[in-house]
């Protein structure tokens, strides 16, 4: 079956969250996002044959930095134990785990994820640079995780694996693509700069509205909802979303959740503005549209 993988690229200058670009529909975008949505595509899509996609040879790849044992020596033979003991024996004890190395499965757990990494795919720069101390990604790995449990927590039916790869950078803006078909997320590392919050706010207090969803101090956090609405955002949710838009179309998104919603491709990030927005620990139901917010809490995250 033939699916849909999509570029996230960062092609607005205020730099609030991501822009995507399909990359089958020869939208005309900057050089910049062209040439990464080629790499992209070439890169994720999966093998004819057998079915491995490149995430799989990503696995391969990080496997490698951690060679396996070798295998076990035919020449020494076990120590002989009598059976006795040998029932009672106990399994043999892992070593204790390294920091990075809880982390790790920790954000594994919490997020339903197959792979984290620590470096972007090569040549996806745009996914963020590699963190370089290991302090810095275990905190990072930690904000992660916890952003996860917690979304979980709030809605425990949401699905259980929203993410394949959750990549653990020091990305400026978030990244994520839509239904994979093996979704990656990388989400901002650190709030804007206080410049950076100038010009926003600025910018909102002379349009009287929302330039994005992301607020000064919750901004990972709502950066990290906008990137995992992106992950949930597979063909058949995209499909029934649009119905949504055509009830309320861009210029609504633009006036009612934020300026970012209704740019680039519009559908995707109006939806992933959304989702950020209703899904803030705050929100107030039915400040949206019933169509709305039924479509976020009860179609993306499963409420009954
Ligand atoms: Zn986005």
């Amino acid at each position: 079956m033939r699916r849909e993988q999509f570029l996230v690229s960062s092609s607005n200058r205020v730099g609030q969250s991501d822009a995507i670009q399909p990359s089958r529909h020869g939208l005309e975008a900057n050089a910049e996002a062209s040439a990464a949505n080629a790499s992209w595509t070439a890169t994720t899509r999966p093998d004819t044959g057998d079915g491995t996609t490149v995430w799989n040879w990503l696995n391969g790849a990080e496997l490698k930095a951690q060679p396996l044992p070798p295998p076990a020596e035919k020449q020494s033979p076990p120590t002989p134990v009598a059976p006795a003991a040998a029932k009672h024996a106990p399994s043999p004890q892992p070593l204790n785990p390294s920091p990075i190395d809880s982390a790790t499965s920790d954000l594994k757990s919490k997020s339903g994820a197959t792979n984290v990494l620590y470096k972007a795919p090569h040549s996806a720069k745009k996914f963020g640079a590699q963190i370089k101390s290991e302090s810095g990604r275990i905190a990072h790995a930690t904000v992660m995780a916890n952003l996860y449990a917690e979304m979980r927590q709030r809605f425990p039916n949401m699905p259980a694996n929203p993410t394949h790869t959750v990549i653990v950078t020091a990305s400026k803006r978030g990244a994520a693509t839509l239904d994979g078909p093996t979704p990656f997320l990388s989400i901002k590392a650190k709030e804007f700069t206080a410049a950076d919050w100038t010009a926003i706010d600025a910018w909102e207090t002379s349009h009287g509205r929302r330039w994005g969803v992301e607020r000064r101090g919750t901004q990972v956090a709502d950066n990290f909802r906008h990137e995992l609405a992106h992950n949930l955002s597979t063909p058949e949710i995209i499909r029934e979303w649009d119905a949504v838009i055509s009830q309320h179309n861009l210029e609504w998104f633009r006036q009612n959740v934020s300026e970012y919603a209704a740019r680039d491709l519009k559908r995707y990030e109006a939806l992933a503005e959304t989702f950020s927005l209703c899904t803030r620990a705050e929100y107030q139901r039915n400040a949206l549209p019933k169509v709305v917010e039924d479509f976020i809490f009860k179609r993306m995250l499963g409420e009954t």
